[in-house]
């Protein structure tokens, strides 16, 4: 790590602490050059979640395309953008706490019915049949009765 006060290279470990929970790394520093002591944290990046399509490609989750998704459905009114903000933390909510790393286009789609039909039922039909569109019926149909029970 770099001095952040005189940009030398070559600053010191002094000291390094595990956080209780073994999540995180703190290391005070000190530079040599200058004497000045600063600290660095060492914590997990956020990985990123994978998306697994019905053709077996794997992309990046977008959570815009979920949003489009629940524009297309959802009638505008003046509780519309409330509404689609709540809609769409239940739904990260959901994914991220089931599928933190990988999870399959399928079930974001179940995702998303099943917070649609329990908060704007008009939308869910609506989302439902251009979902069928894009899906084998026998399919959608089995989703449905899985929603129903
Ligand atoms: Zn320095």
């Amino acid at each position: 790590m770099k001095c952040p006060e005189c940009n030398c290279m070559n600053t010191k470990v002094t000291d390094t602490r595990v956080s209780l929970d073994h999540t995180s790394i703190r290391r005070r520093r000190r530079c040599p050059q200058c004497g000045y002591r600063f600290s660095t944290m060492e914590v997990y990046c956020k990985t990123e979640l994978i998306v697994t399509k019905r053709n077996g490609m794997e992309e990046e989750f977008d959570a815009g395309k979920i949003e489009l998704g629940l524009r297309k459905a959802i009638k505008t009114d003046e509780y519309s953008e409330n509404k689609i903000e709540k809609i769409m933390q239940s739904i990260l909510q959901n994914i991220y706490a089931n599928y933190p790393k990988k999870i399959s286009a399928e079930m974001i789609g179940q995702f998303v019915m099943v917070e649609l039909k329990q908060r704007d039922p008009i939308a869910y039909l609506r989302f439902a049949s251009v979902y069928k569109n894009f899906h084998e019926a026998h399919e959608f149909e089995q989703e449905f009765r899985n929603l129903e029970s």
